[in-house]
C-alpha cells in the first residue's frame, strides 16, 4: 500500500432493530470521526456471522488495520461459562466475526485496536474469560457502568498504567495515570496468555491489555472514542493505530 493512501481501518457493525423500521447495521460516529482525525480511512464491516469464513477472510484481507468497538456482552459459553442473569442481550454473528478478526490480527500482526467490548473479544479470542457482571462478582470494585443516562465523556475514574509497557511508552510525555471515562459493567477476568495487561483503574481492574510479540495490539476497557476530538491520551491511540497500519 501507498503510505500516502490512508489506511483502511474496519469498524464491526452493529445490528440496530427499532420499531417498524427495517433492521440495519450501524456504529456510533465517534468510532468514525475519530479513525478520520487521525488520517485513516474508516470501513464499516457488517457483522455476517452464519460460518461464511471465507467472505470473512476477504473483508479482513481488505482492510490494513482493525477497531473493534464497544457493544452487545459476549456470549459467555465462549470461555466457558454459563450465563449469569446480569450477562445482558448477546449479538452470535458479531460474536463469531469479531473473535475471527481478533485471531487473524493478532497471529498475522495486523494493527489492531480494541475498544471496551473489544478488550473483551480480544481477551476471550485468545483464550482469556470475563468478570460478566463487576457489581456482581467484584464487591470491593468501584463504580464502572457509568450509563446510559450520563454523558459518555464524563471523566469518573483514573487508570494507573504498567510501567515498560508500550502504552506507557505510547503516552511518554503527557500527564500519568489519567482520569478516563467508563460505560462496562462487565472486564478482563483471568488474562489471555498472549496478552499482558498495561493498565489498571484502582480497584484492580483491567483497563488496558497488549499483545506480546506483535507490531501494534492494543486494548482499552475505556471509551476513547469520545474523548478524542479533544484528549491527547485519546488521540495517541488511534494516531498509534493508524501509524502501525503505514508501517
Ligand atoms: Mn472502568
Amino acid at each position: 500500500m501507498s503510505s500516502r493512501q490512508p489506511p483502511a481501518i474496519g469498524i464491526p457493525c452493529r445490528e440496530i432493530r427499532r420499531g417498524k423500521n427495517p433492521p440495519r447495521y450501524g456504529q456510533n460516529q465517534a468510532y468514525v470521526r475519530a479513525v478520520l482525525r487521525a488520517g485513516g480511512a474508516p470501513w464499516l464491516l457488517p457483522p455476517i456471522g452464519q460460518g461464511d469464513t471465507a467472505l470473512l477472510r476477504s473483508m479482513y484481507e481488505r482492510c490494513d488495520g482493525l477497531l473493534l468497538p464497544g457493544g452487545e456482552d459476549v456470549d459467555p459459553a465462549l470461555y466457558g461459562q454459563a450465563a449469569r442473569r446480569e450477562t445482558n442481550k448477546t449479538s452470535p454473528d458479531r460474536d463469531e466475526m469479531e473473535l475471527a478478526l481478533a485471531r487473524w490480527a493478532v497471529e498475522e500482526g495486523r494493527p489492531l485496536l480494541a475498544i471496551c467490548r473489544g478488550i473483551q473479544v480480544l481477551n476471550v479470542a485468545l483464550g482469556g474469560t470475563l468478570y460478566q457482571d463487576i457489581a456482581a462478582q467484584r464487591h470491593e470494585a468501584g463504580k464502572h457502568d457509568h450509563y446510559p443516562n450520563l454523558p459518555r465523556d464524563l471523566l469518573v475514574h483514573r487508570v494507573l498504567v504498567e510501567p515498560g509497557s508500550r502504552l506507557a511508552d505510547l503516552w511518554a510525555g503527557l500527564s500519568p495515570d489519567p482520569w478516563v471515562n467508563s460505560l462496562h459493567h462487565q472486564a478482563v477476568c483471568d488474562v489471555a496468555p498472549r496478552l499482558r495487561a498495561a493498565a489498571h483503574a484502582l480497584d484492580e481492574i483491567v483497563e488496558a491489555a497488549e499483545v506480546q510479540d506483535h507490531p501494534f495490539a492494543l486494548a482499552v476497557q475505556w471509551h476513547p472514542e469520545e474523548l478524542a476530538d479533544r484528549d491527547p491520551h485519546s488521540q495517541r491511540l488511534f494516531a498509534a493505530l493508524v501509524e502501525a497500519c503505514r508501517g
